[in-house]
């Protein structure tokens, strides 16, 4: 690990000012803000990140709060943890797809400690991004080295040139949930929904994961007010802690008669960001979900898929999740 600064912030000004960096400086290098510490602190160990500063934002006082309840929508601050997601009773009530989203990732010790912005800004788990003496295209070199080489976890969208997918199992749920984030930074703070946050990786720049500058930081999420369904069903190869080979997050509104007002589906697992289906969102609106209707919006949810040489798996999966779903919130 390179040697560092390590810096409590007091505020989330303070933690602004101690972040603040020259924009032409390589972005592995600038400083960063430390959530729990747990991703953080791994791509550290192994070089992939080399901050000449660490700012701890757990010394901010009144940044871990829940607010509101689901008649008028919920703000969760970016320091509360992953655990508080799948307990906090007014987010069990009207977010069920939230809690188990929050519930199917890791351990409870890593639950315990992760927190809700830094589970949004992890990086990717790419195993040639995380390999120390690799310098792939997302930590600046020449080649995407999972395109021709070892590919089962990547992306099926998305179009490269680099094909992680996105590890986050929060995000796809609260894009389904229609969240905006609050950012704070250098320039005050601005207010943007979370399905524009994530940024797809770009030929000239595979390195951009969001739309963070510089010195900005996630400060809170907000869940608007909702009447809708929703869950969250994820494929782990493993039983135990694992990351989603394929997820989707389902979020439907149904009229009186039990026909689609409206839904979000976004699918986690297959692309560099997570995934919204609108194709299938148009197609649901106004149907019953019977079982041809249910098997329609599955294929169509992986319409334009393009597996590399060793994921074509991922398509029958997603498609079986995107079916069970719609069952799970029509239930
Ligand atoms: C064994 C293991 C299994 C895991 N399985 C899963 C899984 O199944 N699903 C899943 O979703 N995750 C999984 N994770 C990831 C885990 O949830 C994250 O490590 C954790 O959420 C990160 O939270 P943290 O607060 O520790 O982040 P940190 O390590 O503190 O930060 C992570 C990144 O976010 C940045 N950051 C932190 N806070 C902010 C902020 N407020 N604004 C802007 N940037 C910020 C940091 O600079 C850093 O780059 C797993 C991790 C491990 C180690």
């Amino acid at each position: 690990m390179k040697a560092f600064e390590w810096a409590n912030a007091a505020t989330v000004d303070d933690a602004v000012k101690l972040l603040a960096a020259d924009s032409k400086t390589d972005p592995d290098e600038i400083p960063r803000p430390m959530g729990g510490g747990q991703d953080l602190l791994s791509t550290m160990k192994s070089y992939i990140t080399r901050p000449p500063r660490v700012v701890n934002l757990k010394t901010i006082n009144g940044l871990a709060k829940v607010q509101g309840d689901g008649s008028t929508g919920i703000t969760i601050d970016a320091l509360v943890t992953i655990a508080r997601l799948t307990t906090h009773p007014e987010i069990m009530k009207s977010y069920p797809g939230l809690v188990e989203a929050a519930h199917s990732i890791a351990t409870p010790q890593i639950r315990n400690m992760g927190t809700v912005g830094g589970n949004l800004n992890q990086r990717p788990r790419c195993w040639y991004f995380r390999a120390e003496n690799l310098q792939c295209l997302r930590k600046g070199g020449e080649t995407c080295y999972a395109i021709e080489g070892e590919n089962k976890y990547h992306a099926i969208f998305g179009g490269g040139p680099c094909v992680v997918v996105h590890p986050s199992d929060l995000a796809p749920m609260l894009i389904a949930l229609d969240a905006t984030v609050k950012i704070a930074g250098p320039k005050g703070t601005r207010d943007l929904p979370i399905e524009q946050y994530f940024v797809l990786p770009k030929p000239g720049n595979a390195r951009k994961e969001n739309v963070l500058e510089p010195g900005e930081i996630v400060t809170q999420v907000h869940l608007p007010a909702t009447t809708a369904k929703s869950t969250y069903l994820k494929f782990k190869e493993r039983a135990s802690l694992d990351f989603a080979m394929a997820s989707v997050a389902a979020v439907v509104d149904f009229n009186a008669d039990k026909s689609v007002k409206r839904a979000s589906i976004v699918l986690g697992g297959v692309a560099p960001t997570p995934w919204r289906v609108p194709n299938v969102e148009v197609f649901l609106a106004g149907k019953k979900l019977d079982d041809a209707t249910v098997k329609k919006a599955g294929e169509l949810a992986l319409d334009g898929a393009s597996p590399l040489s060793q994921n074509g798996y991922k398509v029958p999966l997603t498609q079986t999740l995107v079916r069970r779903a719609l069952a799970a919130v029509n239930a």
